[in-house]
């Protein structure tokens, strides 16, 4: 039964391609035909006479088109080419050909009157790209935005079919389904607003709700109580003027469209931007079958905006151009000036928050220190020195990092505590010199040290890395150097051999670089006065550092002499003039240089039991050899056989520095001259007669001793 009814429209459609099919073989004045009923699908009539010798047939095929093909197959003629209201799938309907309409559905005058009716669907030439169903000439709805030049019937999930209904100019959309019945599934116009302009210019309709109403566009208001006047502006646009858009979704987009070629989205946006005439502009998705169809897609328009609507489900976005309000203005200045100042007081909040922890911290470390070291804060470091900027570690960083001070972990003990070897975090090895605390001394000391060396940099000192005060405990933090102090090489039977030739110059050599730039060539002058083997430490590739600041002074302008009531160092080091009146000058350091060049060559300790007995100390022994032409016997035997000339010019230099009388003796930059340049003559050295006469050689140089004081010493005399 529902096969018949589908037969029956498609028949209807077939009949009325008859009717033109009829025509078309009478205009060509070549048929007389006969009909000769048959089944569907099968040849229902044929003409008797042929035509070109072969009997030309009509044939309605299940698909509703009705052919007109020779014998062999050719087909001459169907009816799916010439639609009249209705579209099937497979009909091909031909809207234009350049630009002049060639095609159109036509509606019958009404629903048993097959004869050309008043409504009809084209294309509207105006915008090229518009279905627009016709009322006579005029537009009476339009329908979708397309691009190309055929309709073509269509099958989505059953048959469906178009037909412009008779009379009433409603495109409708039926399918087929399964209950054997035709269904509506679309119809335009689908309300009274749908029809062409019905809401007048810059209205739009509204299908969003049940029943469709008219509103006006964003930035519109209406003219009069109903829309056929449309809506007006609510703030005039000007060109001299600023203007915005304002995007309006889901939108049929209005007609009398100007369509750009070859734009993409932003040159469409900048298009209409630039031309103040331009009220809208979209960029539309057409509807195309068509793969030669123009693929620019940016319309705009610069008229009133007409026959405008807004659906759920469908639509595209419009652009449309309104004038600047105060409140927008305002608004756009809101928008990007809140956000300013948003991130502007966040970013004070944040540098304030930083600068308030950065001097609470300050402060903190300057309180314990002041708590610690009241002197230190009232004088700072006596010559107008800047103030430690040295990291601050935790006391429990550096127990952790000592396994809580483990025996194991300690690599030597000093005057004035143990040194630990420790990991922390981003320093790798360090060494922490743990200051014992019950020297009185030892706080000066640690203000001394930690103010100076951190002022301080050359490859030849030591480097202070960080520091720590906690509680009664005081901690250095250095750089970890493998080899530690030089006198393990020096006085050690076994290790001593390390040490050939080259590498004791080397040492030489560095540690006068180091004094140097303490006497000379920092910004402040500093007399180490505690220069010995012990503070002298090895790198991996046995370069010295000069360590141990303890004692160290600062002099300040043109300074050279100072003197002090407190007399400390290691007996045997220490210059005449510092031990017989506390007076101390860079020459004090010179001499204890002069100590450490003779110790390095010879292998002998300032006061050795190995000594011969009739020689006081090292200095006389050393300089009655020299006077004897018999230097080289000072020489240390790992040396000896590969003894250099200028070994005997360092024994000869030594000699210089160690003589009684400070302005005997070179400055640092002298020595390193003298000691560099082979071809330079050297001064005798005069006799140290001082040493010699006090019998010093009963006076062990204090090791491994804490801070005893020597009685012996005429001026108030503190050993370390
Ligand atoms: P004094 O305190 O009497 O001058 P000292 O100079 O030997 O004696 P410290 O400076 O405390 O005393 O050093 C003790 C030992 O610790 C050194 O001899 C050395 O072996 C080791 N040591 C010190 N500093 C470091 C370091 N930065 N790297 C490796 N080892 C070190």
């Amino acid at each position: 039964m529902a096969h018949t009814r589908k037969a029956t429209l498609l028949r209807r459609h077939a009949r009325l391609q008859g009717r033109r099919l009829c025509a078309w073989l009478l205009l060509a004045g070549r048929l007389q035909h006969e009909l000769i009923p048959q089944h569907m699908g099968r040849i229902p009539w044929a003409t008797k006479n042929n035509i070109s010798g072969a009997g030309v047939v009509a044939v309605l095929l299940d698909t509703g088109n009705l052919v007109l093909q020779f014998p062999n197959g050719t087909i001459i003629w169907q009816s799916f080419d010439h639609p009249t209201d209705t579209i099937l799938p497979g009909t091909r309907l031909f809207l234009s050909e350049k630009a002049r309409i060639i095609g159109r559905l036509v509606a019958w005058r009404g629903p048993l009157d097959p004869s050309t009716g008043d409504f009809s669907l084209s294309l509207d030439l105006s915008s090229g790209h518009q279905l627009v169903i016709w009322h006579g000439t005029m537009p009476y709805t339009r329908l979708s935005m397309f691009s190309g030049s055929t309709v073509d019937g269509r099958i989505y999930q059953n048959t469906i079919i178009y037909e412009a209904i008779v009379g009433t100019g409603v495109l409708r959309s039926l399918s087929w389904n399964n209950n054997s019945s035709w269904t509506t599934t679309a119809e335009d116009p689908s309300s009274s607003c749908d029809l062409y302009a019905s809401c007048g210019p810059f209205g739009y309709c509204d299908n969003m709700g049940v029943v469709a109403t008219c509103r006006c566009l964003d930035g519109f208001e209406p003219i009069g109580l109903n829309f056929s006047s449309g809506c007006r502006r609510t703030k005039a646009l000007e060109c001299s003027r600023q203007s915005h858009f304002v995007t309006l979704s889901r939108m049929k987009v209005p007609a009398k469209s100007f369509h750009v070629l070859n734009r993409s989205f932003d040159e469409c946006t900048a298009e209409c931007t630039i031309n103040c005439s331009c009220t809208a502009y979209a960029y539309t998705n057409f509807n195309s079958n068509d793969s030669m169809a123009d693929q620019s897609r940016c319309l705009i328009w610069t008229t009133e905006l007409v026959d405008t609507g807004k659906y759920s489900n469908r639509g595209e976005n419009l652009y449309v151009r309104l004038a600047d309000s105060p409140v927008q203005k305002n608004r756009r200045l809101v928008k990007i000036v809140l956000p300013a100042i948003a991130c502007l007081l966040i970013l004070t909040c944040i540098a304030l928050v930083g600068i308030c922890k950065y001097r609470a911290s300050k402060q903190r470390k300057n309180e314990i220190q002041k708590r610690v070291m009241p002197e230190y804060h009232s004088s700072s470091n006596g010559t107008g020195g800047e103030s430690i900027e040295l990291p601050f570690v935790s006391f429990e960083d550096i127990a952790a990092a000592t396994d809580n001070f483990s025996d194991l972990k300690q690599i030597g003990r000093g005057g004035f505590g143990k040194v630990y070897k420790g990991i922390l975090d981003g320093l790798n090895n360090v060494a922490i010199k743990r200051l014992s605390m019950d020297t009185e001394q030892g706080i000066k000391e640690f203000k001394n040290e930690v103010d100076l060396i951190a002022q301080l940099q050359h490859r030849n000192l030591v480097r202070l890395l960080g520091f720590c005060i906690h509680g009664d405990e005081r901690l250095l933090i250095y750089e970890y150097l493998p080899n530690k102090s030089l006198d393990a090489f020096l006085f050690d039977a076994t290790k001593q051999y390390v040490l050939d030739w080259p590498t004791r110059f080397n040492i030489i050599i560095g540690v006068a670089r180091g004094l140097l730039y303490l006497h000379q060539d920092s910004r402040l002058t500093i007399i180490h006065r505690d220069l010995k083997a012990s503070n002298i430490l090895l790198d991996s590739e046995m370069t010295p550092k000069i360590s141990d600041f303890g004692m160290a002074r600062i002099f300040g302008g043109n300074q050279q002499h100072a003197n002090t009531s407190r007399v400390v160092g290691t007996y045997g080091y220490m210059s005449p003039e510092y031990v017989m009146g506390g007076a101390f000058s860079v020459k004090s350091d010179t001499y204890s240089f002069g100590l450490l060049i003779l110790e390095i060559v010879s292998g002998l300790k300032i006061s050795s039991p190995q000594l011969i007995m009739d020689f006081s100390s090292l200095t006389t022994y050393a300089w009655r050899l020299w006077q004897d032409g018999k230097a080289t016997e000072l020489v240390h035997s790992s040396v000896i056989e590969s003894c250099p000339l200028h070994v005997l010019r360092c024994i000869h230099v030594g000699l210089l520095c160690v003589q009684d009388h400070p302005d005997d003796r070179p400055l640092m930059s002298s020595v390193i001259f003298m000691l560099e340049n082979e071809s330079a003559l050297l001064p005798a050295p005069k006799q140290p007669a001082y040493f010699a006469m006090q019998n010093w050689v009963t006076q062990e140089p204090r090791e491994n001793m804490e801070n005893s004081a020597n009685g012996v010493s005429i001026t108030t005399l503190e050993g370390r």
